[in-house]
């Protein structure tokens, strides 16, 4: 008899996918944290009975969260991560050669901890000597910054539960104080096709904080509806205006110089979202 996990993406319509067994599951002081081993995507990682990160797939999302910002920044030395408790966004970061600094702040250090355990392949570059990790609220974290990161991250879960601040005016106003005068950020945006308004507005709100706002998108097959957007906030540098010798030579499956400029070629529909 096959086991199954579906992921109710709305009230009407999810995912599901069989499961050869479960790995760890358990209720941590902030989300409901299981690990599973699928037939399809290998290990997953799952949040509140969202999915998170999957073996198979991952390489799109953390490729895209981490490369267009890195690239978009002449000398991104001091990195922030908020979430991103996986470790896959860490692992891209220091794949550039100018990162001297990542911080990684996640809330729950349960995420870190079986993520190391059974998605290696992910999690693996959290011990890396350039990384410092600290279990905290990312909203706290912000919020005692001041002009010390180059690139901020958020790699956060939906805005429900621990995250819901992750997605205010109030925090992206506290990512423009922690970041120096010529910083940049990105967040992961959810997808235009359940959550539209989400996008519409942080796109109004980043807008309202910083000159340069951007929204671009990728396939991952995972997430709802397989269209996944990030929202880039910059003080000075354009994502779609960097010079060709910026793309230095790293590994990737799913990043290429080509699609760094496409995934801002956006469909009518998610472009009418942030015109
Ligand atoms: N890529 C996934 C996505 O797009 O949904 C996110 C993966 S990562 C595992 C999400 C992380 O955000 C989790 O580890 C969770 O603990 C963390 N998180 C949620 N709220 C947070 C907060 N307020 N501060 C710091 N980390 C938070």
């Amino acid at each position: 008899m096959s086991i199954w996990f579906t992921e109710k993406q709305t009230d009407h319509f999810g995912i599901t996918m069989k499961i050869n067994r479960t790995l760890h599951s358990e209720l941590t002081p902030y989300q409901k944290l299981d690990i599973v081993e699928t037939a399809e995507w290998g290990n997953m990682l799952i949040l509140d009975n969202m999915v998170m990160t999957t073996q198979k797939d991952e390489f799109v999302y953390h490729e895209m969260i981490a490369h267009v910002p890195l690239f978009t920044h002449p000398k991104p030395e001091n990195i922030l991560v908020v979430g991103g408790g996986d470790g896959g966004v860490i692992r891209e970061i220091l794949k550039h050669p100018a990162v001297k600094k990542a911080t990684l702040v996640d809330i729950d250090g349960k995420v870190i901890e079986y993520s190391k355990h059974f998605l290696p392949d992910i999690a693996g570059m959290l011990a890396d000597e350039r990384v410092n990790v600290k279990i905290d609220d990312g909203f706290m974290h912000i919020a005692k910054s001041e002009n010390e990161y180059d690139v901020i991250i958020v790699d956060s879960t939906e805005p429900v539960g621990p995250a819901v601040n992750l997605f205010t005016k109030g925090f992206y106003a506290g990512i423009a104080k922690a970041l120096k005068t010529d910083g940049l950020f990105v967040a992961q945006t959810d997808n235009p096709w359940f959550k539209a308004d989400l996008i519409r507005e942080v796109h109004r709100d980043v807008r309202g904080i910083f000159p340069i706002t951007r929204l671009y998108i990728a396939n991952i097959p995972t997430y709802p509806s397989g269209m996944w957007t990030f929202t880039i906030g910059s003080k000075k540098y354009d994502p779609l205006e960097i010079n060709d010798n910026r793309f230095t030579d790293i590994e990737t499956k799913y990043y290429t110089e080509e699609l760094h400029k496409a995934a801002f070629v956006l469909p009518k529909f998610v472009a009418d979202l942030v015109k």
